[in-house]
């Protein structure tokens, strides 16, 4: 359950009644937020501090539609999603840095087609150690020049809890990836900083573990988590995975997590991104994010489902009247 405690009580106060009721205290301007299992129904709290109490079902809680009826409003950058700004932002940029005039065409494509927000990812996580890895640190200060070159907001990616210091640092919106959305030590980092983060969700991840790892982030005091579908294993083989188009209409019906799609690491293949792309705008949801590569043929991951920039280009001049169709406006 959450509890809201009046302010006056103090932080000392809040603290001892959290400790108490072994739950998560989280200190906003105008109250103190108490957060006990779900298993929880009621509290010995002296209803003189409380200010308003909320019973759920499950452990979708701070994420619960039931808690906040909005969708999360979230700052990336100087750009807003959620909330009632009806945006549908457009993520793109490669799967990797890989070198700085790549990722300087790539910024250069994103600025001409007025697109505020860059990907890249340097600490990649992939499936075999002799795979390109990213080039860590180094890439990220490639990032950091693009945002200062260029204005962009940057997206990447935290492999392992051992970085998440320098990728806070360096980006506008933390991405954790599938493989990593498990890792606690991420997810506790995450929740003490207020950076926006994406989570995605992993590929054998059921709807409900997935909304308790935003728990983690929400939980620990950072109220500004994404939560990105990418696709999921079935027992399919002709595309990489298979897009849970259900699972999203479940999340926008129940949590207040804004919703980024990613139809790249969902189908695998070129081919397939720009029917996918459309499909998913019309679900109306919170942004998309693109693999976009200035020559897909030599990128060092995730070659195949890259878009040329022809290909993206040709996208994007298709997605405006599907936004406008539902009421969202692509930014
Ligand atoms: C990526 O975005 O390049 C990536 C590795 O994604 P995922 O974690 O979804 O596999
Ligand atoms: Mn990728």
């Amino acid at each position: 359950m959450i509890v809201h405690l009046k302010k006056e009580i103090g932080l000392a106060e809040a603290e001892a009644i959290a400790e108490k009721e072994s739950g998560f205290l989280v200190e906003e301007a105008d109250k103190f937020v108490l957060i006990t299992g779900s298993g929880q129904k009621e509290t010995s709290i002296d209803s003189s501090k409380i200010l308003e109490t909320f019973v759920f079902e499950n452990d979708i809680q701070l994420a619960s539609r039931n808690y906040i009826k909005e969708t999360r409003k979230i700052k990336i950058g100087n750009v807003e999603i959620g909330g009632d700004t009806k945006n549908t932002i457009m993520i793109a940029g490669p799967c990797s840095v890989e070198s700085e005039s790549q990722i300087t065409t790539s910024a250069e494509m994103l600025v001409d087609q007025g697109l505020t927000t860059l990907r890249g990812g340097c600490y990649k996580p992939r499936t075999s150690p002799y795979s390109f890895q990213g080039l860590g640190l180094e890439g990220l200060k490639l990032l950091a020049k693009m945002r200062e070159q260029y204005g962009l907001n940057i997206i990447t990616e935290v492999r392992d809890a051992t970085h998440v210091a320098e990728v806070i640092e360096y980006s506008d919106v933390i991405q954790i990836g599938a493989k990593s959305m498990y890792d606690h030590g991420i997810l506790k980092a995450c929740g003490k900083t207020q950076k926006p983060v994406m989570i995605k969700r992993g590929f054998g991840t059921t709807l409900q573990e997935f909304v308790q790892c935003a728990e983690f982030v929400l939980s620990g005091g950072n109220p500004n988590v994404i939560l990105c579908e990418r696709g999921l294993r079935t027992f399919e083989t002709k595309t990489r995975f298979t897009l849970d188009l259900c699972g999203v209409a479940f999340l926008k019906e129940h949590t207040n997590l804004p919703i980024i799609l990613d139809p790249s690491h969902a189908m695998g293949h070129a081919y397939g991104v720009p029917d996918l792309t459309r499909a998913c705008l019309a679900m109306g949801i919170d942004g998309l994010i693109i693999e976009v590569h200035p020559n897909p043929k030599v990128a060092k991951s995730d070659a195949s489902q890259q878009l040329n920039h022809g290909e993206f280009l040709n996208l994007r001049k298709t997605l405006d009247p599907i936004a406008a169709a539902i009421g969202h406006k692509m930014i």
